[in-house]
């Protein structure tokens, strides 16, 4: 049975899509192996959201061919549609796919008995990408209680400093039927949350479908336990989405909502479509319906123009916001983008500096929040391996709890009183269901 090895270098939609190429190769006879293994087969999906894409690419090829050399090298995912006249230059690739043709990458391999390095790669590529509601051919398993569901692909909001237009396409929606067809096969398959992933998910529309209802079909399947929604930009999110999160027994009270920067020039020089003033009152609006909602968000510093005022500006604005944690980036110019064009460039070390403070307030809003849930009994769903004796797990509002081990198994869900807070997790024991302090247990 040839082997086939598989490994992301991006974000989570791009693991779903890994998990779903995985899924298509089993079917075709392969069988899976860690990366890092001896393989027949390197599947690598990239990312060009970094600098670092091509290194990263190169180092990943690098690592298989030094264990298998006669390994047969797929590369797809953003950098391939981006980069890819780059790629053609780095050796041992045999075989490179855009976006366009990205799920149909098994089809344009070899026989498995005919695996064969190639003296140069073979490039599948259209510079468009097709803006059609689409169907995805298999189901994205992957080795995690949770399983990741594409919904969505592409963007058409073009923030000045983003690559994923280019790499992705415009933006087009999954066909609800498979959506539908996906989720009962995961939920089938034991998956105890299903989160919901997609570029930019709340564009999500098909036959006047939207992102709601569709979070209310797939509730509809009886052996879904838990939705959680991923990143969603915050012009996307209706009332009525977080009316119903308020209400719902499934769908987790949760929300990633990309912030960027807390200053208005700063937000309009990154084409975003809103000022501070409308997302705090977004916000404002989700605490009054759920006090209990875990808030994340991406903060991005050294944007051209970013001044000391317009830093200012975004701590003040974190300071005075409930969030639970923040992803902090530092700007890197990505060459195409509107704002490589920008003038008033922020040297490195300032950049690095800022990322530092926000990086540390950061860490004590999470600090806050977690200490706020000492005393409380929340539905934990535990996860894969240990720590040190402790198993972890997340709350449906994405507090990662720990207990000890052998208490719980991987997979399950329990009720947990916390106790305390440290080193960035909560602790606590088990308990009885009646003591859940959450309306809606999400069990
Ligand atoms: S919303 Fe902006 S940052 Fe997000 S994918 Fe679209 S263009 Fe990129």
């Amino acid at each position: 049975m040839p082997r086939a090895s598989l490994h992301t270098l991006g974000c989570r939609l791009s693991q779903s899509e890994t998990a779903m190429l995985a899924d298509t190769l089993t079917r075709q006879g392969y069988r899976l192996v860690e990366f890092g293994k001896e393989t027949d087969l390197l599947v690598l999906n990239t990312c060009s959201v970094t600098e670092n894409a091509e290194k990263d690419c190169r180092y990943a090829v690098r690592k298989t061919l030094r264990h298998s050399p006669n390994a047969f090298v797929a590369v797809t995912g953003c950098y391939a549609q981006t980069g890819a006249a780059q790629l053609q230059s780095v050796p041992g690739i045999d075989l490179i796919v855009g976006t366009q043709y990205k799920m149909n990458l098994p089809e344009y391999l070899p026989a498995p008995d005919q695996l064969r390095k190639q003296p140069e790669p073979e490039l599948r590529h259209s510079r468009t990408i097709d803006r059609e509601d689409f169907v995805l051919p298999g189901t994205a398993y992957s080795d995690s209680t949770r399983a990741l569901l594409k919904i969505q692909d592409g963007c058409d909001f073009m923030c000045s400093f983003c690559l994923i237009p280019f790499a992705r396409g415009r933006e087009r929606s999954r066909v609800a039927e498979d959506v539908l067809r996906e989720a009962r096969e995961l939920a089938g398959h034991g998956y105890k949350e299903l989160v919901l992933t997609g570029v930019n998910i709340g564009r999500y529309s098909h036959h006047g479908m939207e992102l709601v209802d569709l979070i209310r079909e797939i509730e509809a399947i009886p052996e879904v336990i838990r939705i959680r929604i991923s990143s969603i930009e915050p012009t996307t999110v209706p009332p009525e989405l977080l009316r119903h999160m308020a209400a719902s027994t499934k769908l987790c009270r949760y929300l990633h909502i990309p912030l960027q920067s807390g200053d208005d020039h700063i937000l309009q020089a990154m084409n975003r479509r809103y000022t501070v003033r409308d997302y705090e009152d977004l916000i404002d609006q989700a605490f009054r319906l759920m006090p209990d909602l875990g808030l994340g968000t991406d903060l991005m510093v050294g944007f051209p123009g970013e001044d000391e005022q317009a830093f200012a500006n975004t701590r003040h604005t974190v300071d005075r916001l409930p969030f639970s944690y923040c992803h902090v980036f530092s700007y890197s110019s990505r060459p195409g983008t509107a704002a490589t064009r920008l003038e008033h460039k922020i040297p490195a070390a300032v950049i690095r500096q800022r990322s530092k403070t926000l990086a540390e307030l950061s860490r004590s809003k999470a600090l806050a929040f977690y200490q706020r849930h000492i005393g409380r009994t929340e539905s934990v769903l535990f996860e894969q391996g240990d720590r040190d004796g402790f198993r972890t797990g997340t709350t449906g509002n994405f507090t990662r709890v720990a207990v000890p081990a052998e208490t719980v198994a991987a997979g399950s869900i329990h009720p947990v009183t916390i106790t305390g807070v440290m080193d960035g997790l909560a602790y606590g024991h088990l308990a009885a269901p009646s003591a859940i302090h959450s309306r809606r247990p999400l069990l």
